[in-house]
């Protein structure tokens, strides 16, 4: 033992979010016997570890575990903005903190409110749990061609808890449905009709939603693995190398301010898409395209009042809680052809704020929000600094980003289509759509992306392997290679279970 850590390990991993936990899971399925330790920055918050904040079901617990989140200086009060509210302001979703410098280059877009959490579960245990499949550009090419891209999927969805079902019972949602496919629908196939969101939730015998987080992602049979063990309040600083293939990990026990060893055959970095990059430079592994391509999605939003409007019978409960159910969560696909994905909220979770003079009719304003896919670049990137460090310690970052004029036409586009959507579904609560400050979409991307060869423009293989580390495998939105406008949990997932397979199946070699 090395303090509370063990000496060595078959596998460490590093982060607790959804694609950490999904390493951790795959393989106590496929690999018993193996030892697995995960190291997170973060305190646990919630329970089990990892659990959705939203579970939480007292109001004082849950706003103390999302404070706890908040990074390096995480403190009581603040200025924090809801899930309902537009704001143009820089401010940081309950649960995450933003980036206080470095955010943004004179001459340049930046991405303003780019933003993380620190806690066991990571961003996980304050999402949205929208799980939409990629299509058309979004989707990877070259695990298309194999065949393999809908399976890992499918697998991630499992691993998620997804369900298409849970709000079904939402009096408005077929009213939403029916009048968006009546504007969206024709000349599209099935899967790109407009549908439920898959969303990663359940509802309990008892009525009661329950979140998925990393909790669900670990599930039972990781939590039961005796050789699995997470270690919270652990900073990993640096992946040890020899002789150019990963050997472990040296990590900071933030409680004590040890610094420790811990030996593995193979190391996982699922630190999101601006640490999970930050770790690897900051451990010399620094090839071209580490931290480039880095993609957001901008999002414009635009609220309704449902037109024709009839409340429903309990509705009363709803306006109490300011948490409406009666509206569903309906998916618009991305197509090429419509390069947006449309996701029409739940109140609580929109970002569209609510009507002051409506207190009495829940459910009846909906907030339609279309994500952007983004013009990819090399020059759009994270840098890192060897001389100025962030609040951790680790090395400081610089976010350049700027949008290019196709993304300013996409942008106008979606625009015109998110005020023409509006108006199928009622009547418009603004004279124009608000764009959300860059970064705002929390679905950062690109910045450890995969490829099928190392040409340069990718940090790993087909299975996240580094192409310049062998043994090292990177997991998170950061793998992704393609510009997707949907939410990308579901992908990030689906792509670590193929890298955990890959550690499988090398450690039975
Ligand atoms: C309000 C909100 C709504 C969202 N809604 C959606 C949605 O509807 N659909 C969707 O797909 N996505 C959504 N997201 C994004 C989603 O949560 C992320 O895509 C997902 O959590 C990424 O998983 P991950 O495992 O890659 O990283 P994370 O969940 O970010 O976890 C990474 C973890 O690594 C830890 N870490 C970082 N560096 C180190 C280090 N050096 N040592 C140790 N630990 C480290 C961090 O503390 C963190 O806990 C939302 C996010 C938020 C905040």
């Amino acid at each position: 033992m090395s303090g509370r850590y063990p000496a060595s390990v078959d596998v460490a991993i590093v982060g607790s979010g959804p694609t950490g936990a999904a390493y951790a899971r795959i393989l106590s399925e496929t690999s018993p016997g193996a030892t697995i330790a995960m190291f997170e920055v973060g305190p646990t918050v919630s329970d089990p570890p990892g659990a959705h904040v939203k579970n939480i079901a007292d109001a004082d617990d849950r706003a103390r575990a999302q404070m706890r989140s908040e990074g390096p200086s995480a403190r009581e009060g603040g200025e924090r903005v809801g899930g309902i509210v537009k704001t143009a302001q820089r401010r940081a979703r309950p649960g995450t903190y933003l980036l206080e410098d470095g955010f943004q280059v004179d001459g340049e877009d930046g991405l303003p409110v780019a933003a993380m959490s620190s806690n066991v579960g990571g961003m996980a245990a304050h999402w949205t749990g929208a799980c939409p499949r990629p299509n058309d550009s979004e989707r990877i090419g070259f695990l298309d061609d194999t065949g393999e891209l809908d399976e890992l999927l499918a697998e991630g969805e499992r691993l998620l808890g997804v369900t298409s079902d849970a709000f079904d019972s939402s009096p408005h949602a077929p009213l939403v449905r029916g009048r968006l496919a009546s504007a969206v629908d024709d000349g599209r196939e099935e899967h790109e009709r407009v549908q439920r969101m898959p969303l990663a939730v359940h509802r309990r015998d008892d009525g009661r939603l329950v979140w998925s987080g990393s909790d669900v992602v670990l599930g039972e049979t990781t939590r039961a693995n005796p050789d699995f063990a997470l270690y919270d309040e652990s900073l990993v600083t640096r992946v040890l190398l020899e002789d150019g293939r990963a050997a472990g990990v040296e990590v900071t026990d933030r409680r004590t301010g040890e610094r420790h060893e811990v030996r593995a055959r193979f190391v996982v970095v699922a630190a999101d898409a601006l640490r999970t990059p930050q770790l690897l430079w900051a451990s010399g592994i620094r090839p071209d395209a580490l931290g480039r391509y880095l993609n957001d999605q901008a999002q414009i939003v635009f609220a309704v009042r449902i037109r024709d409007f009839v409340p429903a019978a309990g509705d009363e409960g709803a306006a109490t809680t300011g948490l409406s159910e009666y509206s569903g969560v309906t998916w618009v696909p991305f197509t090429d052809d419509m390069p947006f994905h449309g996701q029409v909220m739940q109140l609580d979770a929109s970002p569209v704020t609510l009507a002051d003079d409506d207190p009495a009719a829940p459910g009846s304003i909906v907030g339609l929000g279309l994500f952007c896919a983004k013009d990819l670049q090399a020059s759009d990137r994270v840098e890192f600094s060897d001389a100025a460090h962030d609040g951790y310690g680790m090395p400081a970052m610089t976010l350049h980003y700027t949008l290019t004029s196709r993304d300013h036409e996409i942008i106008a586009r979606a625009k015109d289509e998110v005020v023409r959507l509006g108006r199928a579904i009622g009547e418009p609560l603004d004279d124009r759509p608000f764009m959300m400050p860059l970064g705002a979409s929390l679905h950062y991307q690109g910045t450890t992306r995969m490829g099928s060869v190392d040409d340069g423009t990718s940090v790993c293989s087909p299975d996240s392997e580094v192409w310049a580390a062998p043994g090292l495998f990177v997991a998170g939105n950061g793998v992704i290679p393609t510009a997707t406008a949907c939410n990308p949990t579901l992908t990030g997932v689906a792509l670590a279970v193929k890298g955990a397979r890959k550690i499988s199946l090398l450690m039975s070699e």
